[in-house]
Order: structure tokens, then sequence, then C-alpha cells
């Protein structure tokens, strides 16, 4: 036992320094990038929603469109949310830690097994419609609106997307610890969020904040 204990507590001392958010949040900013329309009460949810997850600072930037080198259409009009993310990170000015684009278009991405193939069966996940996607650790991800506000729980949902996305930018990845941990994999299943709370579970909490 004698011999494992420096090893157990220098393991311990390293894992309580790491943390993965590694400013004050009060100086942290994170912009809102609207694409299209979306409502003044959507905006202001998703601002204050982030504010209270993390007390960062939101701040909401003037609409635009997206760009015609985004948009795709083999089974309906989307927007690639990879190529949106390549976009944002070279739009994101310096006064920002993070850009989070919010589409009222409907966005998608090809979806691939953890060896970089596309999963079968191709057709369905060449062109695969989601809700949101955000880089790990990064600094930009982008949530659509388009698939959520057709469907119940509207409000609830979008606000756990937007706390589940911005935090895959921060370093979180999809955890399998805290049952209602909003860091949770949907597991293609937009249903899943709803048996999700809008906190990160304890676990998540230290990998961010540290002890
Ligand atoms: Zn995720
Ligand atoms: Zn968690």
């Amino acid at each position: 036992m004698k011999v494992f204990l420096p090893l157990v507590l220098a393991i311990t001392l390293f894992s309580c320094q790491q943390k993965l958010l590694k400013k004050d949040p009060k100086d942290v900013v994170v912009g809102i990038q609207p694409y299209g329309k979306i409502p003044q009460n959507i905006l202001d949810t998703v601002q204050s929603t982030l504010h209270d997850m993390y007390g960062f600072k939101i701040v909401v930037l003037p609409a635009k469109e997206l760009p015609k080198s985004a948009f795709i259409n083999i089974k309906s009009p989307r927007y690639r949310a990879d190529s949106i993310l390549d976009m944002q990170e070279r739009w994101k000015p310096d006064s920002l830690d993070y850009l989070m684009g919010l589409s009222e278009y409907d966005i998608s991405m090809t979806d691939r097994d953890e060896n970089g193939n596309i999963k079968k069966p191709e057709y369905k996940y060449k062109d695969w419609g989601v809700f949101g996607l955000g880089s790990c650790p990064g600094e930009t991800c982008v949530v659509s609106i388009f698939r959520l506000r057709k469907k119940k729980n509207y409000i609830d949902r979008l606000r756990k997307i937007v706390v589940h996305e911005l935090g895959h930018n921060l370093g979180l990845d999809h955890c399998d610890v805290g049952p209602k941990c909003v860091m949770r994999d949907a597991n293609e299943n937009i249903k899943n969020i709803d048996k999700e709370e809008l906190a990160l579970c304890e676990n998540c909490n230290k990998l961010l904040y540290g002890n």
C-alpha cells in the first residue's frame, strides 16, 4: 500500500489541478449569431439560459443569412452544420471566446463511425439532419430551431440543446455518468432530451470547474 500511495496522491493532485474552464466565468464572452429570422423571445431565452447556466456574458449579434456555399439539397433544403462551424471559426472576432450560430433553417452533417466511414445505411447518414453541432473542444457551435419549433416542449428542448452544444465547446464530451445530465447523448432521439435536466451532473461540473 505504501508503494502505491505516492502515485495515487500524485494522480489525485494532477486531476484536481485540471479543469476545462481556464478563465473566470464572468470574463468569458459568448456571441449568439442569428441566421435568418429568429424570434426575439427565442434570442432572449437562449441568452438568459446560457448566462444562468455558465455565468458567461452573452451578446446577441445582428442577424445575417447563411451563405449559399453551405447550402445542400439531397433529402431536403438544408445548410451543412460542419461548413457553418468552419465559417464561424473564420468569422469569430477575438473579442469573443465562443460563437454560437442559431439558425431558423434546417442543418445537417455526415454521421460517421469511429473509423471515419459514413454510417450505414449511407443514404440516411450522408446528410443527416441535426438539432445542433459543436466542436469539442472548440470555439464555435450551431443550433437550429427548424425541427424543434414544430414539436412539443420546444423551449425546454432548445434550452437544453444550447447548453449541451456550448458544453462541447468547453471540452465536455458526452456524459454517461449522470443519468439526467444535460451532456448525455440524445442517441438520435429527441425524446431522450426530455429525460435530461437542465443541469450538468456532479462529474461534468468537476471536469469543467475543477474541485
Ligand atoms: Zn452532443
Ligand atoms: Zn454529466
